[in-house]
């Protein structure tokens, strides 16, 4: 319910802030919006002027005159304008809050979260309610914003949301009618008081669900089933070994109750792809849909970029992208997704892990790692003398030695357990840069 006599102060002036002020607007009310960039960092600068009373550079006490503040995911919660709003006793939201406050009743909402995964998982889900001719919207992380879309209007029959821990840190009465928790593992320990608090912020996607809405859970991690004894929403589990979890693996089949998908069958590849589907088919289940038929959505389902995106080959050596993979345990399913071991390209702005977690793992399935990057010495601290190593400041260079001590058969992942902001503006210029690189490296080949 939307009260248009309150006056919002928005936190930050990116996507999901800016999608909130016009959404305020359009409900006719009042929007302030701050942040502590200077206004030729914005690119929208000049229509928010017009549009909005703005301040830049920094937060003034303007923002106390704000009932509400919608707080960016890009603002840590230790931020001192953080601080001074909640010693001055003003409501705090997120923008996915904010949505579900004002979105229309007929809507169902189906939010995924997790380390890994969301945005694979999120849009599979999509595809197979397009599939079967919904009306829905994908938003959140992925695509628009939330409030981006025509939420407050009756008509969409499914909103899927892809949803970062950031954004479930500041929720008071989101309750999707499916809440899916494909994993947790160790990720953005620079914004949180540790794991425990990260795992925290993740479960409370469950918090405000009642015992008609439905929460989806990797039955495998002892991370999420440790957590889960208390959930009032209906449980549906996944797991790639226990065959008495709704949806589980039968040797290569995805089976639920009568219906079984070939792993052959998928369109995206590794056993971390196949708990993504399984969780997108029990999602299904729990809105009630035809599973085989949405198992034969499945099928024309394609993977998204920068996500074990195979790219090329060059000279008989095959060349994948991962640029997503910006932790460890994406890492880890890279790994484990080649049938023998792989080369891996490594590094980049480091997120606070300990890289120690996948020793084991580069040890069974890399032939050699290339680290590059602002990370490369932290990580050669942790794998030296135990995995083969090249340390390549230069991301050209680092691939171009990949290919070198290549032979015909081999892959060469880009898979880096790290963000981009080094030297990149995003994982999408990153993973853009390793598909040019590796276009100009094939170029070059055939011209020799
Ligand atoms: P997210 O939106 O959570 O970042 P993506 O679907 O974009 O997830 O995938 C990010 C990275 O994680 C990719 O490298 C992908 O291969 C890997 N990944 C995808 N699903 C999983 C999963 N269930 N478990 C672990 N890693 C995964």
């Amino acid at each position: 319910m939307f009260d248009a006599s309150l006056k919002y102060g928005i936190l930050g002036m990116a996507r999901s802030g800016i999608a909130a002020a016009y959404k305020i607007r359009e409900l006719g009310g009042n929007a302030f919006l701050s942040d502590l960039q200077s206004r030729d960092k914005i690119a929208s600068a000049d229509q928010l002027c017009q549009d909005f009373d703005c301040e830049f550079g920094g937060h003034t006490d303007k923002l106390l005159e704000c009932d509400t503040w919608i707080v960016s995911p890009g603002i840590p919660l230790n931020a001192p304008i953080i601080q001074k709003g909640k010693a001055a006793g003003i409501k705090m939201i997120s923008e996915i809050e904010f949505g579900w406050q004002i979105k229309a009743e007929d809507s169902v909402v189906i939010a995924v979260t997790g380390s890994n995964g969301k945005s694979t998982t999120a849009s599979l889900i999509y595809h197979i309610l397009c599939e079967s001719g919904k009306k829905c919207i994908l938003a959140g992380n992925i695509g628009d914003a939330f409030c981006g879309f025509p939420i407050h209007q009756p008509g969409i029959e499914y909103i899927v949301l892809e949803i970062s821990s950031f954004q479930l840190d500041l929720i008071q009465s989101f309750a999707p009618h499916v809440a899916i928790l494909l994993n947790i593992s160790p990720d953005h320990l620079n914004r949180y008081n540790g794991f425990a608090d990260y795992c925290a912020s993740k479960m409370n996607i469950f918090r405000y669900q009642s015992p008609q809405d439905f929460a989806i859970l990797h039955l495998d991690s002892p991370e999420i089933t440790r957590r889960d004894g208390n959930l009032k929403a209906w449980k549906l589990y996944f797991s790639l070994n226990a065959i008495n979890a709704p949806a589980h693996l039968d040797g290569k089949f995805i089976v639920m109750g009568d219906n079984r998908l070939s792993i052959y069958d998928l369109p995206i590849m590794g056993p971390h792809n196949q708990l993504n589907t399984m969780a997108a088919l029990l999602c299904m289940q729990a809105l009630e849909q035809d599973i085989s038929s949405s198992m034969k959505a499945v099928k024309s389902f394609r993977s998204l970029p920068h996500r074990l995106e195979y790219v090329d080959s060059v000279n008989g050596v095959s060349f994948y992208n991962d640029s997503k993979a910006t932790n460890t345990d994406s890492v880890r399913s890279a790994l484990t997704s080649f049938d023998k071991p792989i080369r891996i390209i490594l590094g980049g702005s480091d997120k606070g892990e300990d890289y120690s977690e996948i020793t084991d793992d580069l040890q069974q399935h890399a032939i050699r790692a290339y680290i590059t990057g602002d990370s490369r010495y932290k990580m050669q601290q942790a794998w030296l003398g135990k995995v083969p190593l090249a340390l390549v400041e230069d991301f050209e260079e680092c691939i171009r030695l990949a290919l070198e001590e290549s032979t015909m058969g081999d892959s060469i992942v880009l898979s880096p357990a790290c963000a981009s902001f080094d030297k990149f503006r995003n994982f999408e210029h990153r993973g853009n840069t390793f598909k040019e690189i590796v276009r100009k490296l094939k170029s070059e080949k055939e011209q020799a």
